[in-house]
């Protein structure tokens, strides 16, 4: 008889600093599939859910798929979202009942506002119905805190391994797979983590550069190649914005029966924290960011400034006034800038319509501690509804909508103004309101690392710019923690 399997996924990871919630609204503004809309929007794709459907095909599962949700990165999800969702697992657990297994692709930094381990919870109400027994595997993305509950309640647990996120099909058919193993019987698997007193680690999980993250990857493959019963090894940079008492990197196990899956997870995690120094990203102050721009004046493509602190793919606002304040005093030319998100600015520069010059208060409207608004004067240069497909590499073809969006003009810099956070990491968000970024002396994005697959190819020189002025800055002292653990790396020890 064919194995009946539930597959589903809810995806959010939560900076806990940002005071807008992840409602609803917010999910179904990303993407909320539900029934027949999953397999439609997402087979034949290279995200966790295709890998499901097609392990089930494969082995001839009778598959149930309630949900698959998730909202942009951004502050705490709300009771409401959280129980909406999963009740509409619990639901289909309850409808279809018996069930031989189950799939879930998450993130594993979600934060509900007032649960501190959102994945824990949602395995914990999913055990609770279906017993100790029942086989569950669970895909995570690398940047998760991963607590002692999530790995307990689970059987299978694994983490992509690149960063850009460029193996998402990979790794849940991999979970799949030892999921297919166990209902077999041939495996029992368990799974163990490991953790210590950091923040962040692992080089955050980059792999576009050999560093610890790759080299850490590397030591998890010796061990899974000489050590009998090891099933998998994830090592996941975790996501430091966070403010949870189990925040931080974390190796995560997987093990056949007794196979020494403890001292594994502790030689990984041990490797990650005589690394914690190591980082191949290198950040300056905006200031120094303006010298690089005059250093660099006759270079053949533009300088690519990235605002780290406030990467709205981390949970940033995306409305950060720090950097564009400190390029238009320093009045640098033949710039551009994508993007301030401030929708009143967007809506006052298509009133005023093109060509149209106006005095605006810019960005800064959430919260003044990143930067307060700019009063400042500029010309408007374009407008458009904010709708294109991006380029690539990295998501080539995806839809994106930014809302009503406008370019303004300040002196010598094209600002890109839109009305829905995303993060800069293709050349369609300059394009498409008629700036051609391969012309620009100057090119600065909110983004942190995934902007440099589009933009580092044409890049003169890049930059990366964090002096603390955003929801997701590297310089974590000048963030409120008030529930991670402590004594942490890098807040109270070196
Ligand atoms: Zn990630």
């Amino acid at each position: 008889m064919a194995r009946r399997v539930l597959v589903a996924s809810i995806k959010h990871e939560t900076n806990t600093f940002s005071r807008v919630p992840a409602d609803v609204a917010a999910f179904e503004a990303r993407y909320c599939y539900r029934g027949e809309a999953i397999p439609r929007q997402m087979r034949g794709t290279k995200v966790e859910m295709a890998a499901f459907f097609d392990a089930a095909e494969r082995h001839g599962w009778h598959l149930t798929y309630p949900i698959a949700t998730s909202a942009t990165p951004s502050g705490k999800v709300t009771r409401a979202a959280y129980d909406t969702f999963a009740a509409e697992i619990f639901r289909a657990l309850d409808d279809e009942a018996p069930f031989d297994a189950i799939l879930l692709a998450l993130h594993g930094a979600m934060v509900l506002e007032d649960e501190e381990d959102g994945e824990g919870l949602l395995l914990q109400q999913v055990r609770d119905k279906v017993g100790a027994a029942l086989p569950i595997g669970v895909s995570l993305d690398l940047h998760a805190n991963v607590t002692d509950r999530m790995a307990a309640l689970a059987d299978v647990m694994i983490s992509y391994r690149t960063y850009p996120h460029i193996d998402q099909y990979e790794i849940a058919a991999q979970v799949a797979e030892l999921i297919r193993r166990t209902m077999a019987r041939e495996i029992r698997p368990r799974v163990v983590v490991a953790r210590r007193a950091m923040l962040d680690g692992a080089d955050h999980g980059r792999t576009t550069a050999p560093g610890p993250m790759t080299e850490t990857l590397a030591l998890a493959d010796r061990l899974l190649a000489e050590q009998p019963g090891l099933l998998a090894a994830s090592i996941n940079g975790g996501f430091p914005w966070a403010d949870i008492h189990d925040v931080g990197p974390t190796a995560v196990v997987v093990a056949d029966g007794e196979a020494p899956a403890e001292a594994a997870a502790e030689t990984l995690i041990d490797e990650i924290w005589r690394q914690r120094h190591l980082s191949t990203i290198e950040t300056v102050e905006v200031a120094t960011a303006i010298e690089v721009v005059r250093e660099a004046a006759g270079d053949d493509g533009p300088v690519v400034i990235a605002d780290f602190a406030d990467n709205p793919g981390g949970g940033g606002y995306g409305d950060a006034t720090g950097l564009l304040g400190g390029m238009i005093e320093a009045g640098l030319e033949d710039a551009a800038f994508a993007t301030i998100c401030d929708p009143e600015a967007a809506a006052a520069c298509h009133a005023a319509g093109v060509g149209a010059s106006l005095s605006l208060a810019l960005g800064g409207k959430i919260e003044a501690r990143y930067g307060a608004p700019i009063q400042l004067t500029g010309t408007v240069q374009g407008i458009a509804d904010g709708s294109f497909q991006m380029e690539g590499p990295m998501a080539k073809g995806t839809a994106i909508d930014m809302g009503p969006t406008a370019v303004l003009r300040v002196g010598g810099i094209d600002i890109v103004v839109n009305s829905n956070r995303h993060q800069v990491l293709d050349r369609g968000y300059f394009r498409h309101v008629g700036i051609e970024p391969e012309t620009k002396a100057v090119l600065a994005v909110k983004s942190a690392h995934h902007f440099r697959a589009a933009f580092a190819p044409m890049a003169a020189r890049v930059v990366v710019v964090d002096e603390g002025g955003g929801l997701t800055s590297r310089n974590y002292k000048t963030l409120p923690y008030e529930k991670a653990r402590r004594p942490v790396f890098p807040l109270d020890l070196d």
